[in-house]
C-alpha cells in the first residue's frame, strides 16, 4: 500500500449474494504484496439493480469491478469492448472503466481454473472424461479452455437443459461435447473429473446430482469455496471420490489475473495460497 498520501484507486466485487465472497480479502493481500494503493469493497446488487450499481460505481470514480453470481452474462451485455476470453465465453467477470467512459469486459475464470487444475493440482485433462455441472456464467468461462485441453468426452449437465444446449452451441463445435440433464447422468460411467459450476450449494442445499458420476478415480472440483467443507465436497467424499477440492485455488488465480489487467502487476499467488484451506 502506498504511503504517498494519494487517494487509493477504488475496486469492488458485485454479486448477489455477496457475503460469501473472499475477493476483497484477496485483492487487499495482493495490494499489500505489490505495494499498490487500492481499496476493494463488496457490493450487493440483485439483477434488477446490477447495471445501475456498475454505472454508479464508475461515476463515483471506481476503476474496476469483479462480477460474480449471477451477473456475468449481464456484464457481458453492458460491455463496450471485450477481451478474447470474454468474447468466447459470452460472460464477463472483470470490468475495467476506460478513460473515455466505455466499459471493457474480460473473463479470467477460465485462466484461473485451468491454472489451479492443471498446474497446482497437476490433473491432466487430455483424453479424460470430464463432467461440468452447471451452465451459468462461471461454466461459460471454464468451458472453452477445458474443450481446448482435448478431453476424450466433455458432458455439460444443467438443471435447465436449454441453457446447456445454448452454451454448447456457442463453443466451437466438437464431437466430444454433449449436454445432459442431471437425471440422465445416472446411466453414464463415472467421470475422471467432475466440476461443480452450479450455485446449488451456496444456500447449503444437498447437491442434486446422481452418485454414479463419481468413482474411486474421480477428482471432484467445486468452484464454490467455504471455510468448512462445501455441500459438494461432502457429497463427493461420501460417494467415494479419489479427491474433492474447493475453488480456493481458482479464486486466487482468477483474482491475480484481474489484478494484472487493472494494475499491470502480477501478484505471487503461491504466497497467498499457502494460507488458504483446500
Ligand atoms: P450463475 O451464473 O448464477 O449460474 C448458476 C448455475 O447454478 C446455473 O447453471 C443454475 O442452473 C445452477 N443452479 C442454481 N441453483 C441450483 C439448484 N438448486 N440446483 C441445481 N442447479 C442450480 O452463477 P455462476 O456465476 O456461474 O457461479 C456458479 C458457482 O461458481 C458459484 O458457487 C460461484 O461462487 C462459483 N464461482 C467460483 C469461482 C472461483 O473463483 N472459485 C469463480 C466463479 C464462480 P439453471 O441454469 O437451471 O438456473
Amino acid at each position: 500500500m502506498s504511503t504517498s498520501g494519494e487517494e487509493p484507486d477504488r475496486y469492488a466485487v458485485v454479486g448477489h449474494p455477496i457475503d460469501h465472497s473472499r475477493s476483497p480479502v484477496i485483492h487487499q493481500l495482493f495490494a499489500a504484496q505489490t505495494e499498490q494503493n487500492i481499496v476493494y469493497e463488496p457490493i450487493d446488487a440483485p439483477p434488477e439493480a446490477f447495471e445501475t450499481a456498475v454505472r454508479g460505481f464508475a461515476a463515483a470514480g471506481g476503476k474496476g469491478l469483479n462480477v460474480t453470481v449471477p451477473h456475468k452474462q449481464a456484464a457481458h451485455e453492458i460491455s463496450n469492448e471485450l477481451g478474447p476470453e470474454a468474447e468466447r465465453a459470452r460472460a464477463v467477470n472483470t470490468i475495467s472503466f476506460l478513460p473515455d467512459g466505455r466499459i471493457r469486459g474480460d473473463n479470467t475464470d477460465g485462466i484461473g481454473f485451468m491454472r489451479d487444475l492443471t498446474e497446482t493440482l497437476e490433473e491432466p485433462v487430455e483424453g479424460r472424461r470430464v463432467l461440468v455441472l452447471g451452465a451459468g456464467g462461471a461454466a461459460r468461462g471454464i468451458l472453452p479452455p477445458l474443450v481446448e485441453a482435448s478431453p476424450a468426452t466433455l458432458v455439460l449437465a444443467n438443471r435447465t437443459i436449454e441453457r446447456a444446449d445454448e452454451m454448447i452451441g456457442d463453443v466451437d463445435s466438437s464431437e466430444n461435447l454433449a449436454t445432459s440433464t442431471f437425471a440422465a447422468l445416472a446411466d453414464e460411467p463415472a467421470f475422471d473429473i467432475v466440476v461443480n459450476a452450479t450455485s446449488a450449494g451456496l444456500r447449503g442445499e444437498e447437491p442434486p446430482f446422481p452418485p454414479a458420476c463419481v468413482g474411486p478415480d474421480t477428482l471432484c472440483y467445486d468452484l464454490a469455496y467455504s471455510l468448512k467443507d462445501t455441500p459438494f465436497v461432502t457429497w463427493a467424499r461420501a460417494n467415494g471420490a479419489r479427491e474433492a477440492v474447493q475453488g480456493w485455488g481458482m479464486l486466487v488465480e482468477q483474482a491475480a489475473e484481474s489484478f494484472f489487467i487493472w494494475r499491470g502487476v502480477r501478484p505471487n499467488t503461491a504466497a497467498i495460497l499457502e494460507h488458504m484451506p483446500r
